[in-house]
């Protein structure tokens, strides 16, 4: 019983309240490219990108006021 109790609050904490929102942009910030929900993601101000390679998150981590706007949209699917 005590286990099973340990166990249901792990699955309770376990989303973590700073856990970031999913990705849903369609392009990488950073290069245009096109990106799908295979792609790896990086989380930037609470919110997950898609972005083509490590190379592309390491940017957009370091500068992202560059490749978004302050709501968090993609500057790049913007037209
Ligand atoms: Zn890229």
């Amino acid at each position: 019983m005590f286990h099973t109790a340990l166990l249901s609050l792990a699955v309770l904490a376990a989303p973590a309240a700073d856990k970031a929102k999913p990705a849903t942009n369609t392009k990488d910030p950073v290069c245009k490219m096109t990106v799908d929900e295979k792609s790896a993601t990086f989380a930037v101000r609470g919110r997950d990108y898609r972005v083509c390679s490590k190379h592309c998150g390491d940017a957009l981590q370091k500068d992202p006021d560059k490749y978004l706007d302050k709501d968090g949209s993609v500057k790049a699917e913007k037209k």
